[in-house]
Parts: C-alpha cells; sequence; structure tokens
C-alpha cells in the first residue's frame, strides 16, 4: 500500500521548516526504492559542527545530531519581517458553475487560487509564493509542460505589472513582480491544474488542506506566511478495504463494541458506500446482530454490541465489499485478567506537519480505529504554521483535546511533541485540563527549555510526562548519556512508523540506528522503562498508521478505569506493552509479577506467557541484558502458551518478551528491572 512512497513523502517532513525558512529546498516526488534514510543522512550535518551551546553547559547531543537545523531555525525565528511581508489576503476561488471546489483522493483536479495585495502592495523585486503540501501527494505547482499534472497558469489584470514565475520544487511555486509594484487590491490568479491532466490530489482524505501562501512584500529576500491559508476539502477514495475491532479484554456476560469501518485504499474513511456486513461463523455463545448495516452518509462506520458468557478467546469474521472478509483481533473473556486499553500517544495533524483537523484526529481514534486513548502531539516549531508561535492553533488542539474528553468511554490526553534535533524528539503528555495543559508548551526552540532537563525542570511536579521516540536511530536519535527523569519519563516508543528503536534483529528496525543507542543500551544504564508504541502518524489515522506505512505502534495499557488519572498512574507504574499496530494480546507473569515490576534478585521463577496473535505467531523470545536467553520458533499457531523457569537472574539486570508474528506484527512487553534492594518502589 504505497509504503514506499510514503516513506519518502514521511522523509520530506524533514525539509519542510527549512522550506518555510529559505524557499529553495527541493523535496520532489523521491524514487520509491531508494531508501529514504541514506538520502537523510546526508541532510543531516554531524554533530561536530559548530552551533552556538545551549543554554546549559556540557549536555551531550545524540550521536546524529542536526545543529544546522536548529541554527537556521533560529535565524529564521530572529528574521525581522515587515508588515508588507505579511500583506494581502489570499482565496480559494469558485468553480465555473459557481460551486465550492472540492478534491478527491486520487483523482485529477483544478483550483483557481487568488492573491489580493494589501495596503503595502508587493514591491518590484518581491514575490507572491504559493506553497503546496510537499508531503501527501499533491503535483508540483509547476509552469513549464502545460501537458504534464500541476501545470499552473499564473496571470494579473494589473496592467503595467509583469509576472515571472518560476518552480522550485518542493510544491513551492514563486512569482516575482516587476514592471511595477502590484498595489492594493489588485490580483493575481493561480489555475493549478490548467492542462488537461490537472493537478493529482493529496492521497488522504481531509476538511481543510491548506494552500500556503507566503509574500515577500518589500522586495528584501525574506518572505512571510500570510496567516489565513485558503483550504480545499479532500474526500476519500473509492471504498476497497475494511478494518474491524474488537475491544481486547472482556468479562463474561458482559456488552462489548464490535466496530467495523469500511475504508479507502489509503486507509481514510468517510468513504461514500452503503450495504450490509455480515458475521460470519460466528460461534453460539456470541449474542447480537449478525447482520450489520452500514447507512448511507454514515461515512462507512457501523457498529453493534455482542455478549458472550462463556469465558475464552473470541474472534469473530466480518464479511462485506463484495466478499471481502476481515477477521477482528482476539477478544479475551475472562472474568480476572486485567482491563486493556488501546492507546496512541502520539500523532500529529494538519497544524503542524501532518494532515487532517485535530478534531478529524479524535474522531478517527474513537470511530475507525477504536482506540480507548489518544493524544495528539503536533511539532512544537517545525512544520507549518509554528505552534509555538500560533496561539490559534495551540487553543485549537486543546479545545479539540477536551471535547473528545469523555471519561469511561474515551480518555483524550493534552499534548505536544517537543522536536529537538540536539537530544531527540519526545512527546509531552500533560494529563489536566485545557487551562492547565495550556500553560505549558515548552518549545525546543525557547532558551529555557531547550534541553531534556531544563525541560523536565518545567513539568516537575505536574500530572506529566515525557517519552523519547525513534530513540535509536533516524531521524534523530535518543541523547542517552543524559538519564530520563525517573519520575517524569517512565516509558519509552519502542516502534512507531519509523521503525522499531528496540533491535535490529526485529522487523522494520529505524533507519539509521546508532550503534549503543538501542533501547537495550539504554536499559543497561540502568534506566527504568516501561514499552510502548505510537503511531507518529501524518496521514490523520492515529491508531492505524501501520496500514500507510506498513509498520506503525500501539500502545496496550492496563488500565480498568478510563480517565486521565487512571491512565496516568498506569503509565508511571510501566503497566504497558507495546505493538507494531496489530492487537496482539500478550500477557507475561515472572512469578505473578507484572513487567514494569521492580524485583529482587531470583535464583529461579517461573515465566508464563499467553499470546494470541492476529497472525500465526513465528517467533517467542525472551531477552535478558540485551541477549535473547530463551525462544520459541511458532508452528502456525494463533495462540501460544508458554512456560519456563528462568534464573538465576542478578541485580542490575532487566529482562522482557518479544514476539514476532507472520508479516512482522510485533509486540514487546514492558520490562522486569532487578535491583538489590526494591524499597524505593
Ligand atoms: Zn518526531
Ligand atoms: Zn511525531
Amino acid at each position: 500500500m504505497e509504503t514506499g512512497r510514503w516513506l519518502a513523502a514521511l522523509l520530506c517532513l524533514v525539509w519542510l521548516g527549512l522550506l518555510g525558512l529559505v524557499g529553495s529546498v527541493g523535496c520532489g516526488e523521491a524514487d520509491p526504492e531508494e531508501p529514504p534514510q541514506a538520502e537523510f543522512a546526508e541532510a543531516i550535518p554531524s554533530a561536530a559542527e559548530a552551533i552556538d551551546p545551549p543554554s546549559t553547559d556540557a549536555v551531550p547531543y545524540s550521536g546524529n545530531a542536526g545543529p544546522s537545523i536548529i541554527r537556521e531555525l533560529r535565524q529564521d525565528r530572529d528574521e525581522v519581517r515587515t508588515e508588507a511581508d505579511r500583506g494581502g489576503r489570499a482565496s480559494l476561488l469558485p468553480g465555473e458553475d459557481g460551486s465550492v471546489p472540492e478534491g478527491e483522493v486520487g483523482r485529477p483536479g483544478r483550483f483557481r487560487l487568488a492573491y489580493e495585495a494589501g495596503p503595502l502592495g508587493v514591491a518590484v523585486g518581491g514575490s507572491v509564493q504559493l506553497q503546496v503540501s510537499p508531503f501527501w501527494g499533491w503535483s508540483e505547482p509547476q509552469v513549464h509542460a502545460a501537458d504534464l499534472p500541476g501545470y499552473t497558469e499564473v496571470s494579473t489584470e494589473a496592467a503595467g505589472v509583469e509576472l515571472a514565475p518560476s518552480s522550485r520544487g518542493g510544491g513551492l511555486l514563486v512569482v516575482e513582480i516587476g514592471g511595477r509594484a502590484l498595489v492594493e487590491g489588485e490580483r493575481i490568479e493561480f489555475l493549478y491544474g490548467a492542462g488537461a491532466a490537472g493537478t493529482r490530489v493529496d492521497r488522504y482524505a481531509e476538511e481543510r488542506s491548506p494552500f500556503f501562501f507566503a509574500v515577500d512584500g518589500d522586495g528584501d529576500g525574506r518572505r512571510a506566511f500570510l496567516a489565513d491559508a485558503p483550504v480545499v476539502r479532500v474526500r476519500a477514495g473509492r471504498p476497497v478495504g475494511m478494518v474491524v475491532t474488537l475491544p481486547s479484554v472482556a468479562r463474561p456476560g458482559e456488552s462489548v463494541t464490535l466496530r467495523a469501518a469500511v475504508l479507502d485504499g489509503a486507509g481514510n474513511t468517510g468513504v461514500d458506500w452503503q450495504g450490509n456486513l455480515e458475521l460470519v461463523d460466528a460461534p453460539e455463545s456470541v449474542k447480537g446482530p449478525r447482520l450489520l448495516r452500514v447507512e448511507p452518509g454514515s461515512l462507512g462506520l457501523v457498529q453493534a454490541s455482542y455478549v458472550v458468557e462463556e469465558p475464552g478467546l473470541v474472534e469473530l469474521t466480518v464479511r462485506g465489499l463484495g466478499g471481502l472478509e476481515v477477521r477482528t483481533n482476539p477478544l479475551l473473556v475472562d472474568p480476572d485478567a486485567p482491563r486493556l486499553r488501546w492507546a496512541d500517544l502520539h500523532g500529529h495533524s494538519v497544524l503542524s506537519d501532518g494532515t487532517g483537523t485535530p478534531d478529524a484526529y479524535y474522531r478517527y481514534a474513537r470511530d475507525v480505529a477504536g482506540l480507548d486513548v489518544a493524544a495528539l502531539t503536533d511539532h512544537d516549531h517545525w512544520g507549518l504554521p509554528f505552534l509555538d508561535e500560533t496561539a490559534e492553533s495551540w487553543s485549537e488542539i486543546r479545545r479539540a483535546t477536551e471535547a473528545h474528553y469523555d471519561p469511561g468511554r474515551f480518555v483524550t490526553i493534552h499534548g505536544y511533541e517537543w522536536t529537538s534535533w540536539l537530544f531527540g524528539h519526545r512527546h509531552v503528555l500533560h494529563f489536566g485540563g485545557p487551562e492547565e495543559a495550556g500553560a505549558h508548551l515548552h518549545s525546543f526552540l525557547d532558551e529555557a527549555t531547550d534541553t531534556p532537563p531544563e525541560l523536565w525542570d518545567a513539568l516537575r511536579g505536574e500530572p506529566a510526562l515525557t517519552f523519547a521516540h525513534h530513540s535509536a536511530g533516524s531521524p534523530v536519535a535518543t541523547s542517552w548519556e543524559i538519564a530520563p527523569d525517573p519520575v517524569l519519563e517512565p516509558l519509552t516508543e519502542v516502534t512507531s512508523v519509523h521503525g522499531n528503536s528496540e533491535s535490529p534483529s526485529m522487523p522494520n528496525a529505524v533507519g539509521g540506528g546508532l550503534p549503543g543507542n538501542w533501547v537495550p543500551d539504554a536499559l543497561a544504564r540502568g534506566y527504568r522503562l516501561g514499552f510502548v508504541g505510537s503511531g507518529d502518524s501524518h496521514d490523520g489515522h492515529p491508531g492505524l498508521a501501520h496500514l500507510g506505512a506498513g509498520t506503525g505502534g500501539l500502545a496496550a495499557i492496563e488500565v480498568e478505569e478510563l480517565t486521565r488519572e487512571a491512565v496516568l498512574e498506569a503509565l508511571r507504574a510501566r503497566r504497558t506493552y507495546a505493538t507494531s499496530g496489530p492487537r496482539i494480546l500478550l500477557s507475561a507473569r515472572l512469578d505473578g509479577e507484572a513487567p514494569g515490576s521492580v524485583l529482587a534478585p531470583i535464583e529461579a521463577a517461573e515465566l508464563r506467557i499467553d499470546i494470541a496473535g492476529t497472525e500465526a505467531i513465528e517467533r517467542v523470545e525472551v531477552v535478558r541484558d540485551g541477549e535473547v536467553v530463551a525462544g520459541h520458533e511458532g508452528q502456525g499457531e494463533r495462540v501460544l502458551t508458554l512456560s519456563s523457569e528462568v534464573g538465576p537472574i542478578a541485580a542490575g539486570s532487566f529482562v522482557y518478551v518479544r514476539v514476532v508474528q507472520r508479516g512482522g506484527g510485533s509486540a514487546w512487553s514492558s520490562p522486569w528491572f532487578f535491583e538489590a534492594s526494591t524499597d524505593a518502589e
């Protein structure tokens, strides 16, 4: 499913900030076959390159830090832009029949856009710039080949004004002004997709896909983005796939919700489809409807309630869409098993470098992916616009996060991504309300919070936590020289769309992994980190980022109550495990103790592992201190119980379990930690 192209697009994310700065860095359609990491490695200068030191002395950068990115972002932030650079406004014009133009995923489109000069006009030598998102499949706006997609006609009725348009790559079309200045009220029109081929539309459905405009009004070579970008709605494509979820743990006799979502080929919701879905071969013991009707206008979504009286494992198969059969994740019906909740604690929206609105993000998380817990973590100072400089965007995120918080049913958490190119990216989650959380956008570009210890100092005492991601490699690794704060950072993200940072021997290892920087290397330093996976979705598909990217991440959290407080408590206690996206059931106990615990050294203990995969299990491994000490090869079964004697295990050791199923889906238990004295816990 377009994995190669998706990764190439993701790679381009790195360029977005730079595009905003210098407007000359290209990021066209990368070759899908080209490994993105290689290209990226060249883009990141070595840490040895000179940079203004951060405000705290002697903090070691990560091994592939990008100091030049920081330098350019700081220069850009401090650049003086005049009022003329922000002047004027841009709009999307109605179609020839007066209708509001819309795009459809995968279909050619044509869009008429207008820029109108403000009171200060645009000087000769200045420019008006159309910036189309370079990430998600829009055609490059170009002025040289009328028969190719993206051909753009640029025109004005202002007599004496000469326009010199040129494509600069990365979705940027720069129109230089000559002849005379453009004065207030005069317009430049852009017909994007003017040729017979039109323009290719964004591959992700969204309510407001922006066409950004930037202006250099005084002609000094510095531009500013207009505050309001015209937006276009992009509708989902044809229905071709389906995702069907159940909760993973329920009590006998309890009502559970099955959610079915009919999606297009890119995993977008909102397809125009109606029809019946049918439960195939459902056991008698599962009480509930056998036929699900997807109604017109339902966006392809339907849900139904079921009751299972008998303890045991349940999987249901749903048939629809012309014979397509899709299996749910396994549901464990058990009177005592710990309640398991599925979370995606990391993803992006159109308000930094992703697609989709914050509202759409949470709706997708809840109604399509069937998550219990979600956090939208847009970048603090990366993408368009910069969140730390755009109060309205930060307010919109907090408003949406609060509006979707439904204690007992769906937990949303305030957050953002602290996007340090020196020490590694970290998510900051705040479990308070919008006002409390709102006071806490601590940007990595702010000298007061540009190191991890400063960030933790700023968060200390708050109901907050942080965790590192893609910690082993690209696009920037975590500097594990700096010990994670034991209270504020109890977890680490072992897998996301970037791949896994746990081991190069596991599927989809993160690109550019640095020796000595994998998760077991961090644990060997004595850090007690539980494991979570997160999507890091940029496609508006939290909880299902792996559909588009081939791999992703989910966090399974053992928590009964669905409130922010209870989820925070469970995360701090490391009652979690990670998967690369599939809802694999993984229960591991060491002499009855749950992973995440700190234990006294043992001579011998019983390790019991119960797994229910979504595909056949290929291998199960027990890892102690970074080494595989026990393994099991699967024989094609999806359900497995293993039991073995382990030990002795000395103080300072850590042990965890990892699972690989057919197709590469993976799961990692949190570690058990062994300490001579466990009083502190
Ligand atoms: Zn990141
Ligand atoms: Zn991210």
